[in-house]
This record gives structure tokens, sequence and C-alpha cells, in this order.
């Protein structure tokens, strides 16, 4: 913790020299994207970006309160900003909840909460003034990013009209509030004039995008758009980017994307948050789409577009889930056939309605079910991987080192799923597309030969 004098001295030298404000970043892309955004605003007003909190005026934590484990990552978090820097300004989701990171970090100058990006700007005018010069606080038009150059995450709305039972995004982020149309091409376009190759299209809930807008019309190079789910994929499939749809719901909607993959005008992957596959513990989670018939819905997709990935995630252990019920969902993990899962025990968030339901399974049994399902999912990812080998696929590049390259196929967003590792590719370079002959396989992963 830096003393009253080296804070003194700190804030002279930020009075002669561009303020520094250190970020780190917590939780999932979408609160990724609003550090993008925040330090978007703040470079456009003069600011730098610290690497290090110890050259850093002021540090910011955008922290995440999805699950308890990630409160505690994000309480960390302050507590270290605080020790190696002193001045620490918190948002983010657990700032819906400014209560509890003061009672341990009483120190912290300010909590703002989720998607409040002017109210953190403003708390970073208070406690480190800037410093504006027209000339040099200039900000690449894609604003600046936390991704590699080659793919970004594009946020198409905040919020959530869902009430799902475990969660409590919907109370720390608000109602569903989408972006116009029209506003979420434009970004899209320089990201991609900027050399983004991939753009993952994330939010809440992105089969839901523009109800709260009844679906605005919007302009966009000459035509008319409206502002949902079906125009945003048409429109961003033409920008010439690959195109990843995450947090998508089995709404029947949602069936005008398959032909799109089929064309290949967006990438033929879908990520779904099945959650469960028994109707009775979907009900008592309270899902969007809990009433559909997935499994045919699934089938339905695969028939028209038969090389679509499908991804998910999934609650094992939820309150009341019984050894049928968890079998149920074995056997609708089996039957889907999903290429890419992940899987988490059900933990009580502090405010989620599930915590009042009866019946909560012990840790015990949560461990050995988790176990078998991760056991059956990997089986499954491994069958459908191994079927791949002889194809020959388009990859992305994302790192090249000691002559070989980690790409990932259209069945691959970055992070969370797996990668294909090409050997003998020194002319390889991040963020080039190629195309490789599928050699071998394992769980996950899949190694490939240049073409
Ligand atoms: S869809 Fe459900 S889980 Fe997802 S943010 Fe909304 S309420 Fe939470």
């Amino acid at each position: 913790m830096k003393s009253q004098a080296t804070r003194a001295r700190s804030t002279r030298a930020a009075r002669t020299r561009a303020p520094r404000v250190g970020f780190v970043s917590l939780g999932c892309p979408k609160a990724l994207v609003d550090s993008e955004r925040i330090l978007t605003k703040l470079r456009s007003e003069g600011y730098e970006v610290s690497p290090t909190y110890e050259s850093a005026d002021l540090v910011v934590v955008n922290t995440c309160g999805f699950i308890d484990a990630a409160v505690d990552e994000s309480l960390a978090a302050i507590g270290e900003a605080l020790e190696h820097n002193g001045r620490v300004i918190v948002t983010g989701c657990l700032g819906a909840n400014p209560a509890r990171i003061l009672e341990r970090h009483p120190r912290v100058l300010e909590v703002t909460g989720p998607a409040a990006y002017e109210k953190v700007v403003s708390a970073v005018h208070t406690h480190l003034p800037p410093r504006h010069d027209p000339f040099e606080d200039l900000v690449p038009p894609q604003g600046v990013r936390l991704t590699p150059r080659h793919y970004a995450y594009l946020k198409i709305s905040e919020g959530c009209n869902n009430r799902c039972s475990f969660c409590v995004i919907p109370s720390m982020r608000g109602r569903l509030a989408s972006r116009p149309i029209d506003e979420v091409l434009r970004e899209a376009e320089r990201l991609v004039a900027a050399g983004v190759r991939e753009l993952l299209v994330i939010s809440q809930d992105t089969s839901a995008y523009g109800a709260d807008l009844r679906y605005a019309r919007g302009e966009w190079r000459g035509g008319e758009w409206r502002t949902r789910f079906i125009d945003l994929a048409r429109a961003l499939g033409s920008l010439g980017a690959w195109v990843r749809l995450h947090y998508v719901y089995p709404y029947p909607h949602v069936d005008e994307v398959i032909p799109l993959m089929a064309e290949r005008r967006v990438l033929p992957y879908l990520d779904v948050p099945f959650q469960h596959g028994s109707p009775a513990v979907l009900k008592r989670m309270r899902r969007p789409a809990h009433a559909e018939n997935t499994l045919k819905r699934i089938a339905q997709w695969r028939a028209q577009c038969p090389d679509l990935t499908l991804r998910s995630t999934f609650i094992v252990g939820f309150p009341g889930e019984t050894e049928e019920e968890f079998e149920e969902l074995l056997a609708w993990l089996e039957e889907a056939g999903l290429d890419r899962v992940g899987c988490f025990k059900y933990s009580p968030v502090q405010g989620a309605a599930a915590n009042a339901l009866g019946g909560h399974v012990p840790p015990a049994v949560q461990e050995e079910r988790y176990g078998r399902f991760m056991e059956r999912a990997a089986a499954i990812s491994a069958a459908r991987l191994a079927a791949r080998v002889g194809r020959t696929m388009r990859v992305l590049v994302d790192a090249v080192a000691d002559g070989a390259a980690t790409a990932r196929s259209e069945a691959d967003a970055p992070e969370i799923d797996g990668v294909v590792r090409i050997a003998a590719a020194r002319h390889l370079r991040v963020g080039d597309f190629a195309d490789v002959e599928i050699v071998g396989s394992s769980a996950y992963d899949l190694a490939g030969r240049l073409v």
C-alpha cells in the first residue's frame, strides 16, 4: 500500500503527465466489453492505461458477481489492488451491492454498478482529473479493445427480461435494453475495417434482441434493417468476417438463422445455454423456452445444417434434482450429441429465488453427478471430433510459436472451446485464415496439416 507522501507525489506527477489508470477486468465476455467501453472513453479523454498497479495513479476493478466463487475472486482482486496501489474504484456486477464491498474493503474510493459507464468515468474524473490534449488523445476508431486484434466481442444489448431462479443478473443489470441495429452494425463495420476477422455476438439473451425496442427500424448502408435477431445475423453476415452467435435460446424464431448457417453467411455454431434436460428441473429453473421440445428442434437444425456445432452449459445438482432427473439429463445429452459442453455444480447465489427451493443436493452428490456428466460429455465430444479426421476445415490462427500454430475452426469459440494444432506452420501469422486437413483428434482438440 502506498504511503500518504507517495500518494501526494503520484498526484503531482499526474498533473505533469497523462494520468494513468490501472484496470482489472473480471468475469464474462460481457464484462470485458464493458471494460473496453470504459477504457475507450478514458483513452479518448487523455488517460493512459497502466499495465502495473505500481505505475497507475488509480485502479478500476470491474467485478463479477455471477456466482459466489466469482464474488470471492472479485473481493480478492479489490484487496490486491488496494494493497498494491491504494486508490481503487469498483464497478461491474458486484457493484450492484456496494454494502458487500465496503463492508470488506472500506477504503475503496467509490463503487458504481454494472453497465454504468458514465458513472465509473465520472468517478475517475473525481479522483483523478483528466488532462485533455486533443493532439495526443487519439483513439483508434474501433476503440480500445482487450481481445487480440483478429477477434472482437460485439455486445448487442444489456440486461435481461427472463427470471431464471438461479440467477441474479436481471436484478444487477436491469431489464433488456437493446442497442439500435444501425449502431451495432456501424460498430461491427469499424471493427472489421480495423482488421477483426471474427465477431462474437454477446448479450444475456441474443434471441430476444430488439424486443424492448419493438424491433425498431434503422438505416445502414442505404438499406432498412430492423432491430431483431434475424436482421442482425443477415447484416453481420454481409461483412466478410466470421460471425459467431452466443447466448441464443431455442425459441421458434431462432430456426430462421439455420439457413444462413448452412450458406456460411454466419458460422454454423450456436451457443445455447440449455442448463438441463429434464423439463421438471427446467421449470423449477424458470428457464426461457423451457416448454420447447429441444431435442426435436436440434434434430431439425442438424437436418438443415449438418455441420452445425452446438455449445451449451449445464447445471447439475440444482435444488430438488432427483437421480431420475439427473439420468434424464444424461439421456438428453446423449441424444442431443452436443459438441461443446460446460458444466457447473449448483451454488446458491445471494438473492437468487432458487435458494428458497427445497431439496438442496448435498455437495458429495453434486460432485458425483458432475463427474458422471463430464465423463459422458467428454465421450460425446471425442466421438464427434474423431468424425472430423480426414476432413478439410478452414481455421483462424490465434498464435504461432516454434514453427507451430494454434488455430480455431468454425466449431471453436475463443477461450471456451477447443483448438486445432498445426505443426509446420512457420509462415502463418496471427489472424490468418488457413485450410487444414484434420489428421488427429483427442477429447477436445484437433490436429491439422496445412493443405
Ligand atoms: S437468461 Fe436467465 S440466466 Fe441468463 S441472464 Fe437472464 S435470468 Fe440470468
